[in-house]
């Protein structure tokens, strides 16, 4: 019997950057999953480097905070990634008109988040993609990280960050907006940077100010997590041990989490 045939195809749940994203149910576990087809048609090398990565990445990574794949295999020249079936994703949420998120939700999500990219960062790899829309998650109200298509091992040699086009410039940007510049006093080894121009400093607005709704374990967390200077920003691991995650209100249980109907 062929691995393909374990699968039966359902509708087509979205299309991603390297392919057709399908649901299907499993029938050697009756489970519902989600296959990523990915093409290893032209521009082979790039996508099958990718493919392989994200799939070297995702095994050495199990966590309940991380999508699991399930299995992988090559049919008709494409290779297909089988993923646990996820329900829907953060940016969904955020985006419901019906949806109102309680503080104690939205420590929930942030700590769910934290959560899997520390498993990430202790084996030292880097998530590169972290937005609403790459946070899946599950019926159980469990999110999970997911899309490490842009992941790198840390340190792997003789390879340089690819730049994502504009994004990360139009990233900093927004984040120049909100925050400031960053200054030399602040961050030391700025001019080392490569790329590196001289901006003309802005006016910082205060934390309060951009968030004035959250507490002040909330704004004193982001901000030490926004601190540019990464030798001087709080880790993933110090990060979840900050006084926000056990202060009042406690995150919510992730099975009383809201959903969209
Ligand atoms: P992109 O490459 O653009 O980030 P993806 O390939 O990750 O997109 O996903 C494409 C679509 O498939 C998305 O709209 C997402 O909703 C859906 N999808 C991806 N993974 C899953 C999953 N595990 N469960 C359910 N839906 C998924």
């Amino acid at each position: 019997k062929k691995v393909a045939d374990r699968y039966l195809k359902r509708e087509i749940l979205g299309e991603g950057t390297y392919g057709v994203v399908y649901k299907a149910i499993d029938t050697e576990t009756g489970k519902t999953v989600a296959i990523k087809k990915i093409r290893l048609g032209r521009q082979k090398e790039g996508v099958n480097f990718t493919a392989l990565r994200e799939i070297k990445l995702l095994k050495e990574l199990k966590d309940p905070n991380i999508i699991e794949l399930i299995h992988a295999f090559p049919h008709k020249g494409n290779l297909h990634l089988v993923f646990e079936f996820m329900e829907t994703d953060l940016e969904a949420v955020i985006r419901d008109p019906n949806i109102f998120l309680s503080p104690g939700d939205i420590k929930s999500y942030f700590q769910m988040t934290l959560k899997g990219l520390a498993v990430c960062h202790k084996k030292w790899v880097l998530h590169r993609d972290m937005k609403p829309n790459n946070l899946l998650i599950g019926s159980n109200g469990q999110l999970k990280l997911a899309d490490f298509g842009l992941a790198r091992i840390f340190g792997s040699p003789g390879r340089k960050f690819t730049h994502q086009g504009d994004s990360d410039i139009d990233q900093l940007g927004k984040i120049f907006q909100k925050l400031g510049t960053p200054t030399p006093l602040q961050w030391p080894d700025l001019e080392w940077l490569p790329d590196f121009v001289e901006y003309s400093s802005q006016i910082i607005q205060p934390w309060r100010k951009l968030c004035p709704t959250a507490s002040d374990d909330a704004l004193d967390l982001l901000s030490k997590m926004f601190t540019y200077d990464p030798r001087a920003r709080i880790s993933v691991q110090q990060a979840l041990e900050h006084r926000y995650f056990t202060s009042i209100p406690l995150p919510t249980d992730p099975a009383k989490l809201p959903r969209p109907a």
